[in-house]
């Protein structure tokens, strides 16, 4: 069972929030220094149980997935699959929280996650995934939960999961470009489109995720707004 957050007695960092229960970003940078953030349960973000501030979630949980979560079968050199899960879930990430965060209910056990990238051995066999993944859960389990994820045997195309169901999916262009022999864009046009990518793989999910959280919070369906 989930924890319900973690409570101290530090004032929340977060703009507005008022609460005394905050607890301190658990990151340690190379040189030793703490985090000077602190959080309480309702602004914090879990990383392998332990609070963290929105920036510090992300770092963990990609430093994390350097090892590969040890058990976990290492990728081959050349196998680009789980790097772009990575950095496709790198760039989508800060959006993904700064959504599920906002979905959570104030005083309520609602917790956010964000998962590591690991690699999923689908049981009727076929080719590994690798998967990030981020989820909004309460003491009574996960609320709304979505994946990035690169099947080896679909590489280079990204997938966007929402619970099961893939939402959204496409070829990252600056791969597409290389693949077509054509020379990398000028930087604001290569910025430009690859926001659109991450535009178009985020906002499909949107709705799926707000659904599934109506339904697991018993809410009419069309309830929270879009
Ligand atoms: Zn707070
Ligand atoms: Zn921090």
């Amino acid at each position: 069972m989930p924890a319900p957050g973690v409570q101290g007695s530090l004032p929340c960092s977060e703009h507005g929030c008022e609460r005394h229960d905050a607890v301190a970003c658990a990151y340690v940078d190379r040189r030793r220094r703490p985090c000077p953030t602190a959080w309480c349960p309702d602004h914090q973000i879990l990383v392998s149980g332990l609070p963290h501030c929105r920036r510090h979630a992300r770092i963990t949980a990609s430093a994390a997935s350097d090892e590969f979560q040890g058990g976990q079968a290492l990728p081959d050199l050349e196998n680009r699959s789980p790097s772009l899960a990575d950095y496709v879930g790198d760039a989508l990430e800060p959006r993904i929280l700064d959504f599920l965060v906002g979905l959570r209910r104030p005083g309520s056990y609602d917790q956010v996650a964000a998962e590591p990238v690991h690699v999923i051995h689908p049981t009727a066999g076929g080719a590994r995934r690798w998967d990030r993944t981020w989820k909004l859960y309460d003491h009574t389990g996960v609320q709304a939960k979505v994946s990035v994820e690169v099947d080896e045997s679909r590489d280079p195309e990204v997938l966007v999961r929402v619970g099961r169901h893939v939402v959204s999916q496409a070829v990252p262009p600056w791969i597409e470009r290389r693949r077509q022999g054509l020379p990398p864009l000028a930087p604001s046009d290569d910025s430009a489109q690859r926001e659109r990518f991450y535009a178009a793989l985020w906002e499909p999910a949107i709705g799926p995720l707000l659904a599934d959280l109506e339904e697991s919070r018993g809410l009419p369906s069309g309830s929270l707004p879009r």
